[in-house]
């Protein structure tokens, strides 16, 4: 038995079940492959759920606002993901009458649908024989037949993309390429690969040379970018105890475009509230009659994204009513209800989770949330003088 016909019988003992594979339903599999890139199996499942529920076809997908599709995808982080296919979606419905592609080659012409994905679907739900080259796929390969080349490298993605061709079977290539992808994430694992139990110990070249985890080569990462964000809370509390604050939606061609988060002074390092004091973005709020008072220290929080650190820090302001009034022409004015409908990035999701309770139950009593506040009025208005 060749290889490809003892990997597809493995697969139909052991393959999983997974509700796109029964229907092969092109729409289900190309949003199920957007969703499990970068995502666990069992929480991909649930926003898979989620999200055909909520938008059954391209056309309901189309016709979505940003705003509700990155609701949805809220906790699964890499936000273009769901930006692009949305986007996608769009381009189908407005450019090809709603039909769906058929082809690799037309996929890939699809926002967001790299070669990947363009295989994928097209080879479950079209049986087009052409390859799915994913972590799990390649690192079956490169194990398997010891590859040293490294798939982030144009003659590596040659090599991988030219060896998966030709163990394609022309019949089923769909099942080929998924019975990779579960042999992958089930037996041939990152870490703690199944070696005793598996089907081709006998003929896997990185187990015969005990060098299995030097496989797949990579190439070395660069660092990731350290960016400073200083994030206010400016927070009115009201007589009746409702939390009022200010949010702003991120526009341009950076991170979490489109979400919603505070107002936000990035900076190239860390920000004392003094270093905030005597910043020009503070001076220009001042300048405008824009005063309140630091509450309490700043809290501080990290999130690694694929090639940035985050490094936040979160200042709690509270104002009177003219900074208020004030402030909303710069800002949307909200509460907690409404802000959690906002799609938002996970850290400030985390923040709220974690530190919203402070600023709620300072309503409650009445009191600042630490007492250790002082007026930063003076202080603002000095830096408004010195700018
Ligand atoms: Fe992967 Fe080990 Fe099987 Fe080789 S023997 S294919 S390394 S699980």
């Amino acid at each position: 038995m060749n290889f490809s016909s003892r990997l597809l019988s493995w697969y139909y003992r052991h393959g999983r079940d997974l509700p796109w594979r029964a229907s092969r339903n092109p729409y289900h599999v190309w949003v199920s492959e957007v969703i499990l890139q970068q995502t666990r199996m069992e929480q991909g499942l649930i926003y898979f759920d989620r999200f055909v529920r909520a938008f059954p076809d391209v056309h309901a997908l189309a016709a979505a606002p940003e705003d509700h599709v990155l609701r949805l995808w809220q906790g699964l982080g890499y936000y273009s993901r769901a930006r692009n296919l949305h986007h996608a979606a769009r381009q189908i419905v407005d450019d090809m009458n709603g039909r769906l592609p058929e082809t690799g080659k037309e996929w890939s012409k699809l926002r967001g649908v790299g070669p990947y994905t363009a295989g994928a679907i097209a080879s479950i739900a079209f049986n087009e024989a052409v390859p799915a080259l994913d972590g799990n796929t390649v690192r079956v390969l490169a194990r398997l037949f010891a590859i040293e080349e490294s798939m982030d490298v144009v003659k590596g993605k040659t090599i991988f993309d030219e060896l998966a061709r030709s163990l394609l079977p022309e019949d089923r290539p769909g099942d080929f390429n998924q019975a990779l992808m579960d042999f992958g994430s089930m037996v041939c694992r990152p870490a703690n690969p199944l070696c005793a139990e598996c089907i081709f110990r006998g003929s896997c070249k990185a187990f015969r040379a005990k060098a299995v985890n030097r496989f797949p080569v990579r190439k070395a990462k660069m660092p990731p970018k350290d960016r400073y964000f200083n994030y206010f809370f400016f927070y009115l509390v009201h007589p009746g105890g409702d939390v009022v604050f200010f949010v702003r939606q991120r526009t341009g061609n950076d991170i979490w475009r489109g979400m919603y988060e505070l107002p936000l002074l990035e900076t190239e390092w860390e920000m004392t509230e003094n270093d905030v004091l005597a910043h020009e973005w503070w001076a220009s709020f001042a300048g405008q009659g824009i005063d309140g008072v630091f509450t309490g220290r700043p809290f501080s929080m990290k999130q690694l994204l694929t090639h940035q650190r985050i490094h936040a820090r979160f200042f709690g302001v509270r104002v009177d009513n003219k900074s208020n009034v004030l402030l909303s022409k710069h800002f949307m004015r909200v509460n907690k209800e409404t802000f959690e409908g906002l799609a938002k990035p996970r850290l400030l999701e985390r923040f709220f989770r974690q530190h919203m309770p402070r600023y709620s139950d300072q309503a409650e009593s009445g009191t600042d949330a630490d007492q250790k506040t002082r007026s930063s009025s003076s202080k603002s208005n000095r830096s408004a003088k010195k700018s």
